[in-house]
């Protein structure tokens, strides 16, 4: 049967098998944001935020400072809620979850979607408790061995298990600038969380350290979602493959890093990536 004979049902199925299919190479929407407003106080710091972010990739978001990126990840793990006078509107979805559901538990939800900051900020506590204080409160370990296997796995997952193997029991903050930066993010791994906030984690960083953590980042995209916030153009076009631009509180554009940095569509957008302002 070719085109020409072939009858609605066969058409039908035909195209619903082809869409079917393209939608299998396209990653499932971990996050979806609809029309998110930030207002601290009077100021409008964030202005209908609409974003999809895909599952099991980076997700990078750039833009001038103080254009509202750091406003919008803390959206994600409700972080803006300790900040006073801070209100959020719209809607944020995981997995299909409204996270703005007033039962549900915000604890559980920071365990789901983790964060790392811009400073590396390690407990003022052994390397192993930086990583086993997570699993224990949340209760992910049955016994003593269980925690520590837990920890093995995460400073692994980390790459750092090898740099520090042999001295778990000295201070987190013992360590340099780098490996105290791949401590939280094995502090942030070691609950099994869904989603990885990262907001400018290398800003504090040396190339070198710079080098290690977008490694990381990239082998981690394989089992979590990641989004990232970096003022590093050059960071955004290694690491991600989606890139919002951020401008005065707005979504301005949102595409495959490719495509933004190569052929963006909007003016705006096209003038950041060149340089012209930022
Ligand atoms: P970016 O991450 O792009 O640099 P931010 O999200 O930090 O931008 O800031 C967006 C806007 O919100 C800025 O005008 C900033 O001054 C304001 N803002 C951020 N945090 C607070 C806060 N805790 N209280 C009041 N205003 C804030």
């Amino acid at each position: 049967m070719n085109d020409t004979t072939m009858s609605d049902s066969t058409a039908a199925a035909v195209a619903a098998a082809a869409a079917l299919a393209k939608a299998a190479d396209q990653p499932a929407v971990k996050v979806h944001a609809d029309k998110v407003d930030v207002y601290y106080g009077d100021k409008h710091a964030l202005k209908a935020v609409t974003l999809d972010i895909p599952e099991r990739s980076v997700t990078a978001f750039i833009g001038p400072s103080g254009c509202g990126k750091s406003t919008f990840l803390r959206c994600i793990n409700r972080m803006n809620d300790t900040i006073d006078g801070c209100r959020v509107t719209g809607e944020i979805l995981i997995d299909g979850g409204d996270i703005y559901d007033p039962r549900l538990d915000v604890v559980e939800l920071r365990a789901r979607v983790g964060m790392v900051f811009q400073k590396p900020n390690p407990f003022p506590k052994s390397i192993f408790e930086n990583v086993a204080y997570g699993p224990r409160i949340h209760g992910l370990s049955r016994s003593k061995s269980e925690l520590a296997e837990i920890v093995e796995a995460s400073l692994k997952r980390a790459s750092l298990w090898e740099e520090v193997k042999d001295r778990l029991q000295e201070s987190g903050t013992g360590l340099s600038g780098g490996q105290q930066q791949r401590l939280c993010i094995a502090r942030a791994i070691a609950v099994s969380p869904e989603v990885i906030l990262m907001d400018e984690p290398c800003s504090a960083l040396d190339p070198i350290a710079t080098a290690r953590i977008e490694e990381l980042i990239d082998e981690l995209k394989a089992n979590f979602t990641i989004i990232i916030v970096t003022h590093s153009m050059q960071q955004a076009a290694r690491v991600s493959q989606k890139t919002a631009f951020f401008h005065l509180g707005v979504v301005v554009e949102t595409g495959p890093t490719e495509q933004i940095f190569t052929t963006p569509q909007d003016k705006r957008t096209q003038d950041y990536i060149t340089g012209r302002f930022g």
